[in-house]
């Protein structure tokens, strides 16, 4: 919550729902990453918000740029990013985009299998790869699942390959699930990053980089630990791996990055019950899991949601979105305490939405338009 903010939808009173977002706390954070690993390059993963205002400030501040499709590259680049300031680091790439990020001066590509090396070569010869390996994303509220990355004996392979194949064998990268509460989460990992580089230095090629993701959390209803205490943790990790051989190394922040300096203005369409004796109360939102909510998916991530009566007593409700699929709920298997005087056309605010809600907000659906954003 930011007084800016809050100042600015009580002055603007924009209608319908929207995002708001703080560049002040944009700031903040990234000074904050940048003072916890001064030794590592943040890369900022531009699929957690895009917004032009977010990436040349990011840009201005001496930010790196992790990408995953040649818009997002367009974007970073638009922002008064360099070429050798951006990663295309999605796994999965279609060739003719590899072309167009090489046309464009990108030199360092994600891959995780032989064929995707294989693409690389072709399409963007002599470039530095980095090959992801599977981490399990336990601890995380939000994890990535088996989509990507290969075991890290099979990252040997890759890196030999594209190596042959004229390409840079570059580093290894890995992803521990996004909001992930266990500072020690990239111990495991880093401790195969570092037989890989054991491995391929016997074989003769030296790797020069590890790529820790993303996974720094936000603030929602739980406390998280701090940016220093992930850093000191990994910064342990390190050297307990790669000794006094530390590779060069990069973060990936997307959530971390922007999810604190967001605020969703949203109102309350309907509260109803299902019959006389219902015990829980149905509170319908004009956002649902279309207007950007999508983490709310499987419960996942549960947002702070303040109202103007919060110091009233409250019953458990089921939180829904206005749309007409029946996908649109946010939470019912554990419903969500609201104030009893909460009442239709009631303001509601959903804190911590900096992240991940403009880019998966539908275009239209049942005609609602995507979620209105505003940077101050
Ligand atoms: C999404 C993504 C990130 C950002 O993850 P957060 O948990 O939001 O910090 C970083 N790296 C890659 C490769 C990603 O796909």
């Amino acid at each position: 919550m930011t007084a800016r903010i809050i100042d600015f939808l009580n002055t603007r009173r924009p209608d319908g729902p929207c995002l708001v977002v703080d560049l002040d706390v944009v700031r903040e954070n990234y000074l904050t990453f940048a003072h916890a690993l001064p030794d590592t390059r943040i890369f900022y993963a531009v699929k957690a918000n895009p917004a032009p205002e977010v990436l040349a400030l990011l840009a201005s501040l001496g930010s790196n740029f992790d990408c995953a499709s040649v818009a997002e590259i367009d974007m970073a680049l638009a922002a008064g990013a360099t070429p050798d300031r951006i990663s295309y680091g999605n796994t999965i790439k279609k060739e003719r985009d590899i072309a167009a990020a090489f046309a464009r001066g990108i030199d360092l590509y994600s891959v995780d299998c032989e064929a995707e090396v294989e693409k690389v070569a072709r399409a963007a010869p002599g470039v530095r790869v980095f090959c992801r390996i599977l981490c399990d994303g336990a601890g995380a509220e939000w994890p990535l699942s088996r989509k990507f990355g290969c075991e890290p004996e099979m990252a040997i392979g890759v890196l030999e390959h594209a190596q042959a194949l004229g390409l840079r064998a570059y580093g290894i990268s890995f992803h521990v699930g996004s909001q992930q509460g266990n500072t020690e989460a990239w111990d495991g990992a880093l401790a195969s990053a570092a037989g890989i580089f054991h491995t391929l230095a016997e074989r003769g090629i030296q790797l020069g980089m590890v790529n820790l993701g993303g996974g720094f959390p936000t603030k929602y209803l739980k406390d998280i630990p701090g940016v220093e205490n992930y850093a000191s943790s990994i910064d342990a990790a390190l050297k307990r791996h790669f000794g006094n051989r530390i590779p060069e190394t990069i973060i990936e922040p997307g959530r971390g990055m922007v999810g604190n300096a967001g605020i969703i203005k949203s109102e309350v369409v309907l509260i109803s019950k299902k019959s006389a004796d219902d015990e829980v109360r149905w509170v319908y939102l004009d956002i649902g899991k279309f207007g950007g909510l999508a983490e709310t998916m499987d419960e996942s991530i549960r947002y702070p949601i303040r109202t103007s009566h919060d110091g009233d007593a409250k019953t458990p409700c089921i939180l829904a979105g206005p749309t007409c699929d029946s996908a649109d709920v946010l939470y019912e298997k554990a419903p969500y305490e609201l104030p009893v005087t909460l009442s239709i056309g009631d303001e509601v605010l959903i804190e911590g939405t900096g992240a991940y809600t403009t880019t998966y907000s539908a275009v239209a659906f049942n005609g609602f338009q995507p979620l209105a954003s505003y940077i101050i």
